[in-house]
């Protein structure tokens, strides 16, 4: 905590200890807010939660299904009785691919027809649906191959480097990688295959990663079993999200498209998940060198990368083509400032069932509807406008969310307070929240007025997962994502639906979910009655998901003075800065530029690493040997301006979060004063955008916040992805972006500021 922070509680606790305190609301306010809150936690139930999953996980629902479609029908009807407004089911002719068929047969040295199909499990009726899909992946193209199978590991660029070390191309053949050791996007594994020539991708998951290797599997356990096949799409949506034809805009029926030869985001090669089922008689009959220890999986085999042994046919045809997805957009119009939105969205389309991913999130979203609607005939209407929306192809390539965010832009940055995204609601016990770090205060403070399933406060059973994660994961693989000892993950990637309104729209966004044990990821097998044996079997976290959501929804939608704190996103700014100060020293010391250089996209885990004390606020960049193989001089970098800047900003934000406390203190706000300071501080998140977007990536304008070609999170991305290629000028560029934006917004904030001058 900021000691302007403890300064404004103190301001807060002022007046009475009677009354109830919340971030943004004067005392009074925040009685009535708190007795609103109460009645809202009080309205969804589990059963409820229970019957709208059973809806949702009947049938396989994805993208572009009639199913799908129905569904969205559902959603319409049953917001209508709730008694949301504004209803209505928005078009989007997206371009889109379904499966034909798609065969894989091992040719040499013995013969063995892949299944690709997953096995019923005994006493799940639903893993018996002769709906279910075989193995796809969305958006591979269509072939026919008969190549040479290679083992390249997880796929990423790093792994094709050891295999050339060892005499290996893959190109023309066939390569075989597993998910996530470590993660990475499955487009990514699919964009480096097709950059090193492959002819085709094969991704299947290791017991390792996601099966037995982790404990119990399906129907004992919540683990992958044998047959597990995670589908998925390898949509290169780190370039460009969306329907690819319509980049930048939205794909209104008639809209302008691109051909599809010249979609940045289209793949243009063939790919396949396969269970370890189907992967195990490939490797196992593979020869060339024995492959690396961290290349060996979970299977009783030992894992050689391959070479001319193993032969297959691989044929895969694909349907090509438009087809309309369908947003479903409902609202609760606001008593007093209809014309500030807090956005919510969930997306609805699933790969097959969805038990997790989306369908629990959509149990959730359902259940905080009804409870909305049931406050709104009560007569307790929310002082702004509540916009919630049921996403259509997420899974795609985060297309519905994309489509409607660039259709609707100039009155999101106009109106839009916060999107608040809940993608899987919940796989197990373990919360969290991700916010943009001037929101992760309210959402920490939020935590502390619910009570989790566990019998603590929401807020101590997440601190709880957040210090054993950095206890268990001090050197492993992913970070907790929080900075400045917050709970909140201020580190936020891609992935989701919350990436137009973040990275292109410039809203504020918090994404939530409970998380724990899931091997059944994207498969059949993530159905109702996985949740009902391993994910949430008492819907109790569905439920408290619903309550959370809509509290913080709450909170948004009815603050006299919206709930930011600028000072705690200073000191993350400053704590990105440093971070990447840090990176690149350690960079510096072990490459030389020409290998930065050549990595494009190679994707350093930078935030992954745990850095101790950071470095002092003078570090200064270029002071590593000069650069033996590049003629240009070595340009260096100086930090220091952006530092004094952050610092600047940080003084303002101090000094508003005080300004704010004592007039919340004070009692009723005049409104046209709320009003000035609202839509300014609106405004704030808006001014980190960059119309050029980012080198390379003009769709991506968040100058804080991006992805890389992975998903992982990337801090200040243009300056971070120049500073890893060495590219000095660029990086000096987007340096000046970034201390322009910083200087931009604190002079905001002392303008706002100077009109609550006591
Ligand atoms: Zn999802």
């Amino acid at each position: 905590m900021t000691l302007s922070r403890l300064v404004s509680l103190a301001l807060l606790l002022l007046p009475s200890a009677a009354h109830a305190q919340i971030l943004g609301f004067t005392p009074a306010h925040a009685t009535s807010e708190a007795a609103v809150e109460e009645k809202l936690k009080s309205i969804p139930t589990p059963d409820e939660e229970r019957r709208q999953h059973r809806i949702f996980t009947a049938e396989p629902h994805i993208a572009g299904s009639k199913r799908n479609n129905e569904l969205a029908e559902y959603i319409r009807d049953e917001w209508k009785k709730q008694g949301l407004e504004d209803i209505i089911i928005r078009r989007y002719d997206v371009y889109g691919t379904n499966p034909k068929s798609a065969s894989l047969e091992m040719i040499a040295p013995t013969h063995y027809a892949a299944t690709l199909r997953e096995a019923p499990i005994p006493g799940d009726d639903d893993s018996k649906n002769p709906a279910i899909s075989g193995a796809w992946l969305g958006m591979s193209i269509s072939g026919e191959v008969t190549a040479p199978v290679i083992y390249s590991h997880s796929g990423n660029p790093e792994d094709y480097d050891l295999l050339r070390k060892n005499g290996i191309s893959v190109k023309g053949k066939i390569v075989l990688v597993r998910y996530s050791n470590p993660y990475s996007y499955r487009g990514f594994k699919a964009l480096t295959a097709q950059r090193e020539g492959a002819a085709a991708i094969l991704i299947y998951s290791d017991p390792a990663e996601s099966g037995y290797t982790k404990g119990k599997v399906d129907p004992n356990g919540p683990w992958g079993p044998e047959y597990y096949i995670q589908r998925g799409a390898i949509t290169y949506d780190f370039m460009v999200p969306g329907d690819p034809q319509t980049p930048g805009w939205a794909s209104v029926p008639g809209a302008k498209r691109i051909p599809i030869e010249d979609a940045v985001s289209a793949p243009k090669i063939m790919a396949l998940p396969l269970s370890w089922h189907d992967a195990k008689p490939l490797l196992e009959n593979m020869d060339g060198p024995v492959a690396p220890e961290n290349w060996q999986g979970g299977l009783p085999i030992q894992y050689h990368l391959g070479g001319e042994r193993v032969k297959a046919h691989l044929k895969i045809e694909m349907e090509n083509g438009l087809q309309p997805y369908y947003v479903v957009e409902g609202r609760i119009r606001g008593s007093d400032l209809p014309d500030e939105w807090i956005v919510l969205g969930n997306h609805r389309d699933a790969w097959v069932f969805g038990g997790v991913d989306p369908s629990s999130g959509t149990a959730s979203m359902m259940e905080l509807t009804r409870a909305l609607g049931e406050l709104k005939k009560q007569g307790r209407r929310p002082r702004r406008t509540i916009v919630v929306c049921s996403w259509d192809g997420e899974e795609v390539g985060l297309t519905g969310s994309t489509e409607w965010g660039e259709q609707f832009v100039d009155e999101l940055r106009a109106k839009g307070v916060a999107y608040i995204n809940v993608d899987e609601a919940t796989s197990g016990p373990n919360f969290h929240g991700q916010a943009v770090a001037s929101l992760a205060p309210m959402l920490e403070e939020t935590a502390r007025t619910l009570q989790d399933p566990s019998g603590k406060s929401l807020f101590d059973a997440w601190k709880a997962t957040i210090d054993k994660e950095k206890e268990g994961q001090r050197s492993g693989p992913f970070d907790s994502g929080a900075a400045n000892s917050s709970l909140a993950d201020t580190r936020i990637g891609s992935g989701s639906d919350h990436t137009v309104f973040l990275n292109f729209v410039g809203m504020p966004v918090i994404g939530l979910g409970f998380e724990g044990d899931y091997g059944v990821y994207h498969s059949a097998y993530d159905d109702f009655f996985w949740m009902n044996h391993f994910g949430d079997a008492g819907y109790k976290y569905h439920t408290l998901m619903s309550q959370l959501w809509g509290v913080t929804t709450l909170r948004l939608a009815n603050a006299d003075l919206l709930p930011f704190d600028f000072a705690t996103y200073a000191s993350n700014i400053r704590q990105f800065v440093n971070d990447l100060a840090k990176a690149n020293e350690k960079n510096m010391e072990g490459r030389t530029p020409s290998s930065a250089q050549s990595s494009e996209a190679r994707q350093p885990p930078l935030a992954r690493v745990t850095w101790g004390q950071p470095p002092p606020a003078t570090a200064m960049w270029g002071r590593a040997p000069s650069p033996v193989q590049s003629g240009e001089a070595r340009q260096p970098l100086d930090l220091k301006p952006i530092l004094a800047a952050i610092d600047n900003f940080e003084a303002a934000g101090h000094h508003l979060n005080e300004s704010l406390a004592r007039k919340l203190a004070s009692g009723p706000i005049d409104p046209k004063l709320a009003s000035a300071l609202n839509h300014g501080m609106m405004q704030l998140e808006r001014n980190w955008l960059n119309r050029d977007g980012i080198p390379g990536r003009p769709w991506f304008k968040h100058i804080l916040y991006g992805a890389r070609f992975t998903y992982a999170h990337l801090e200040l991305p243009g300056l971070t992805e120049a500073v890893e290629k060495q590219d000095w000028p660029t990086a000096k560029q987007q340096a000046e972006i970034l201390q322009h934006a910083l200087e931009k917004n604190t002079k905001l904030l002392n303008e706002l500021n100077s009109t609550l001058k006591p």
